[in-house]
């Protein structure tokens, strides 16, 4: 029997406690094996992964003395919450700890679409001198539109509204006298109409079976074509095809992409668009968010184990 089973790349300083105190077996690859992940699980009590690991019935059943699951992020889409629960198997994750890096990370990436800073970095590394080519938008005055107002959209619009710019956001779930949309003077507008009066579109939903594949080529075509869409959520909340097929017919003007529909990425027109953005979901990957992110799973799986 060990203790813990960590299933992918999960380090730090506390994963380092936790390695020297209990009988932790850490292996970040072994998502990548399921018949040998499902052989592990066995004799674990308690597994801590990513979102890479599907944590699903067929794993779960093959974990007779698994009792926490602790997922180190936000977004609980690879693990079947209500099964575990109904196992008794403890679930916990880390929904505000790494919050900030992924607003900040897309204000980088609503600058970097704007100002066009990697083409001119590129065209500029090739011998380049090109100002002209390379002007842009400020975001002063701009509208910024969200898609989920949560614990993420929330951050990443006050910092919106810190350069100057408009906020609507469309969230089922918000009531139009929100205290996060009062604050900004933002305004709770359809999906439809934030998509056709967003200077930038960005969304923060989670993925849940409501949101699969939500944005499609279809809500591409109500951009404004000088509008940007910035994805840092989840990849499969995108119809990815009609994102690249709006992109192509210039519906929308350039795109960034942290998450995409299938992770790592298959081969892709995206590639190939001076005007899109890819980064390989790195929006989480700083260093105080993944030492917030290890600290608070150790000490839940601490918790657990310690009855
Ligand atoms: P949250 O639960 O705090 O907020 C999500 C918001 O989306 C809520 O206000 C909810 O009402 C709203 N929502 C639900 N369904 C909607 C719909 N159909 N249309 C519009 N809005 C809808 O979540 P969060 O912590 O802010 O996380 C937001 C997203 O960011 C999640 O998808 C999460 O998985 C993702 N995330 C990505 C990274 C990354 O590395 N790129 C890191 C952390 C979180």
């Amino acid at each position: 029997m060990n203790d813990v089973l960590v299933t992918e790349n999960i380090q730090g300083a506390a994963m380092n406690r936790l390695i020297k105190d209990l009988d932790v077996e850490f292996d970040e690859y072994l998502w990548q094996n399921r018949d040998l992940l499902k052989q592990k699980i066995q004799k674990t009590q308690a597994l801590i992964v990513r979102n890479q690991t599907q944590v699903n019935q067929e794993l779960i059943d093959a974990a007779p003395h698994l009792k926490i699951v602790a997922r180190a992020g936000a977004g609980l889409d690879n693990v079947d919450t209500q099964y575990a629960h109904e196992k008794g198997i403890v679930v916990c994750f880390t929904p505000d700890a790494n919050s900030l890096s992924v607003a900040e990370l897309t204000i980088g990436l609503m600058l970097s679409l704007l100002r066009k800073i990697p083409e001119a970095r590129q065209d500029t590394l090739t011998g380049g001198w090109n100002r002209l080519k390379f002007t842009g938008s400020e975001l002063y005055g701009k509208t910024f539109g969200l898609i989920g107002m949560g614990r993420i959209g929330t951050l990443t619009a006050t910092r919106a509204h810190a350069f100057g710019m408009k906020i609507i956001a469309a969230d089922p779930y918000l009531s139009a006298d929100a205290p996060q949309l009062e604050q900004l003077n933002g305004q709770l507008v359809p999906l439809d109409a934030l998509l056709s009066q967003a200077d930038v579109v960005s969304c923060h939903s989670p993925l849940t079976s409501n949101t699969r594949k939500m944005l499609t080529y279809q809500h591409f075509c109500k951009m404004k074509p000088d509008a940007f869409f910035i994805n840092t959520s989840r990849g499969e909340v995108v119809d990815e095809h009609g994102l690249t097929q709006a992109l192509l017919e210039h519906k929308l003007a350039g795109a960034a992409l942290d998450v995409r529909e299938t992770e790592p990425p298959l081969q892709s027109p995206l590639n190939q668009m001076e005007n899109v953005i890819l980064t390989p979901h790195i929006a989480a990957f700083t260093l105080e968010a993944q030492n917030r992110v290890v600290e608070s799973v150790c000490q839940d799986v601490r918790l657990v184990l310690s009855g």
